[in-house]
């Protein structure tokens, strides 16, 4: 047992607590307590972070780790020139060895902005489960918390490796759930592609493993204006309308994008309690549009943030999609009474955890001893009355002092104990040298 303390711990149902700490079992939280009820064997226990705010692990609901090596090769470009002449022609060249350094790159950006979690999108699968391991790996070796949406793909008009039929998809994602079903740092679901790369039976087929498997499954959905178009041409309903009427938009679904619904899709999404990955950057950086978020809010439908690919971002921080999201309704409304710093950060962290279904986002007991521990002297956190304000809007990477996952450091001091960086940096340029 250790108990851990600093001059405030966060939490999103209780606010901001001064003079408490938690104990961390097994990689766990097994409650808080005021620091004054502490037995004195409890007490030699007691880590204390000075001039110290804790803050649960971020976590990170969509990301395409591979996409990280693509930075720099895709920007500017409009949707169809950027998957096809950059996205596409990369992903093609790229070995288990190229996809495991792309993981380590994206994942220890991300551990640096203090982000504990990660769904991981992948879709460069070879038919089989051998690149979605590396991917797992490249999160263990950094001791990062992963959850791996396993793609399934059978859209002809992409990369062959992409691509399987719906028999090996759903034999490949369960055999990769099973494989990894009792360890508490690795997650495994369906992740059928989107309405125009996955077809109605592969959906479904992910749609039916996940209620097999008890997960969520996770569907890219409405990003662009031309899908609503295709959809509404090919089946006569917009997108979430369409999946309503047949039977997929459940309890269970958590679509990502939703930048291109009308109310009564709103209205449906939050009757049927489907979540949305939400992912303002990438939206931004590829022009898609701006998601319906304050009438989502409204509605009730659990709302968390991603980053998206390293090559439609092209960050990889958590706190800067809350700040996102903030800034993008309160132009769209002209009005900046509609969002809130406490609702974005909750997106940035519980709400991550409901849409990946893992008690993950919260310091308290139950929940993984996934926490934060942030500067309080940093500049960018002054002055210190309102520390959700500073954390959401004001907050700079330097802030990030410390970051715990499963009660174990893997950053001190703004720098990944777990694997070099400089090593890191090697195997990047190894893999993209050669690349125009
Ligand atoms: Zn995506």
């Amino acid at each position: 047992m250790t108990f851990y303390t600093a001059d405030s711990i966060y939490t999103s149902g209780q606010g901001v607590l001064t003079g408490y700490s938690f104990e961390v079992l097994d990689g766990v939280i097994a409650r808080l307590i005021p620091i004054a009820e502490l037995t004195p064997e409890e007490k030699k226990t007691l880590i204390s972070f000075k001039d110290s705010l804790i803050i649960p692990g971020l976590v990170n609901t969509h990301n395409h780790s591979f996409q990280s090596l693509l930075k720099g090769f895709c920007d500017d470009k409009g949707f169809f020139d950027w998957r096809d002449n950059a996205l596409y022609k990369y992903a093609n060249t790229l070995t288990e060895e190229d996809i495991y350094n792309g993981a380590l790159f994206a994942f220890g950006e991300m551990l640096l902005q203090g982000i504990t979690t990660v769904c991981d999108f992948f879709y460069i699968n070879d038919q089989d489960n051998r690149n979605a391991q590396a991917v797992i790996r490249a999160a263990r070796d950094l001791g990062m918390r992963i959850t791996l949406a396993r793609t399934m793909y059978d859209w002809d008009g992409a990369p062959r490796r992409f691509q399987e039929t719906v028999d090996q998809a759903v034999s490949n994602t369960r055999e990769l759930f099973q494989a990894f079903e009792s360890d508490p740092m690795v997650f495994v679901l369906p992740a059928p592609h989107s309405l125009h790369a996955a077809s109605p039976v592969m959906i479904k087929a992910g749609r039916d493993l996940a209620k097999e498997l008890g997960t969520k499954f996770h569907m890219h959905v409405a990003e662009g204006e031309y899908e609503r178009q295709m959809i509404q041409e090919k089946h006569g309903h917009p997108p979430v309308k369409y999946l309503a009427e047949t039977g997929i938009l459940n309890e269970d679904l958590v679509m990502v994008h939703c930048v291109w619904l009308d109310d009564e899709e709103i209205q449906l999404m939050a009757d049927c309690q489907s979540g949305l990955s939400y992912n303002p950057s990438s939206n931004m950086f590829l022009g898609d549009g701006i998601t319906r978020i304050r009438e989502m809010e409204e509605a009730g439908v659990v709302i968390s943030l991603g980053t998206d690919g390293g090559c439609s971002n092209n960050r990889a921080s958590i706190i800067e999609e809350m700040r996102m999201t903030s800034l993008l309704q309160k132009v769209k409304w002209c009005d900046s009474t509609v969002t809130m710093a406490e609702s974005m950060f909750t997106m940035g962290t519980l709400n991550g955890g409901l849409n990946l279904n893992q008690s993950i986002g919260q310091i308290q007991s139950g929940f993984a001893a996934d926490f934060v521990v942030v500067d309080l002297n940093d500049l960018s956190m002054q002055p210190r009355q309102n520390m959700t304000k500073n954390l959401v809007y004001s907050l700079q990477p330097s802030a990030f002092q410390s970051v715990y996952i499963a009660g174990a450091p893997v950053v001190e001091k703004g720098h990944i104990l777990t694997i070099a960086e400089e090593k890191i940096v090697e195997k990047v340029q190894k893999t993209t040298q050669g690349w125009r």
